[in-house]
């Protein structure tokens, strides 16, 4: 018998929690926070109106901008978290801004405390666990990272598991971060990029070899060179692809176009994610639903979530109990 995709334990590691606002929270937080909204951003009750890519930007920085204060965040957490554990997500680590919470004035502690508090009480109302990696954004540059990333370190936290590295991938290459990336490899803190969404195989080896990510974010463009991808395999690096995400910003026409489903059938260790979930009408269960589409049988969509766990950033207590569930 065939489950219902609701009935595959799920996991999501790579999610832009600023990015998961829904319309309604949106709406509500620009209220809150006497923001006025234009009505043409909304695109119905699920998502967001954007024309092009340069668009989407556009779009996404207004949108994220409503988010101002630690129960802002809380809320934000809890939401998002009470919608996948609907869908039998049973864990999300979540990349957060910490320059995004500056900009409107939060402090660094305050807005981390508004993400655990609205955590905590998902996890205790709906079971669902989460953890969280603290993003560089590229296009502010190497110093705004290395800061970043600094400040990372010298405040350890249990539910702040690592760091990754998101933003404009084109004009901001892994050569001008390989400073901040030693630091952390120095510290043992776990790393995953951003590479080979935009930019091709050349900078994901880049990324790759220069950066020591254990997790790419995306890297489908690999497949377009053989060898690339037998590295990745060769180094076990896990893939956090997005399909619905590439296939809404026209990285590719359609999910058969999409190289997922090449890249897991040629054995590379993939997981499935929604990326910024209400801007292109995504969700975690509906990745998992255009894997089946693809051909995925029920245990093959578990080993992506199995791939999820075994390459999170959590600890390895957690990691057991996770894995018990699936
Ligand atoms: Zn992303």
């Amino acid at each position: 018998m065939v489950n219902s995709i609701k009935q595959i334990p799920k996991a999501e590691i790579h999610v832009h929690l600023e990015a998961t606002i829904s319309p309604a929270l949106c709406r509500k937080f620009a209220k809150r926070n006497n923001i006025d909204l234009s009505e043409d951003l909304f695109a119905g009750q699920y998502s967001y109106f954007w024309e092009d890519f340069y668009d989407f930007i556009k779009k996404y920085d207004i949108i994220t901008s409503v988010i101002h204060t630690p129960e802002d965040y809380q809320e934000l957490t809890y939401n998002y978290l009470k919608e996948c554990a609907a869908d039998n997500v049973i864990y999300v680590e979540a990349m957060i801004s910490s320059t995004h919470a500056k900009q409107k004035g939060m402090t660094y502690h305050s807005f981390l405390e508004g993400v655990i508090a609205g955590a905590r009480q998902a996890e205790n109302e709906f079971d669902i666990v989460s953890k969280y990696i603290m993003n560089g954004i590229r296009h502010l540059g190497p110093e705004s990272v290395h800061n970043t990333a600094k400040e990372v370190l010298d405040n350890p936290n249990n539910d702040l598991v690592g760091f990754g590295l998101a933003g404009d991938e084109l004009h901001y290459p892994p050569q001008l971060f390989i400073k901040t990336f030693d630091m952390l490899k120095q510290e043992r803190f776990p790393i995953t990029v951003h590479a080979g969404e935009w930019d091709g195989p050349e900078r994901i080896r880049d990324a790759i070899d220069l950066l020591h990510p254990t997790r790419l974010g995306h890297g489908v463009r690999s497949i377009e060179e053989y060898e690339l991808v037998n590295y990745i395999k060769k180094l076990g690096i896990v893939l956090e692809t997005c399909p619905t995400s590439n296939v809404a910003t026209k990285i590719y026409k359609d999910y058969q176009d999409h190289p997922v489903k090449k890249l897991f059938d040629q054995g590379v260790k993939i997981t499935v994610n929604s990326d910024d979930p209400p801007f292109f009408n995504a969700s975690i269960a509906g990745e998992y639903n255009v894997m089946r589409t693809l051909g995925l049988s029920d245990n093959e969509l578990k080993s992506l979530t199995r791939n999820a766990i075994e390459y999170a950033f959590c600890d390895k207590n957690t990691k057991l109990k996770l894995l018990d569930k699936i």
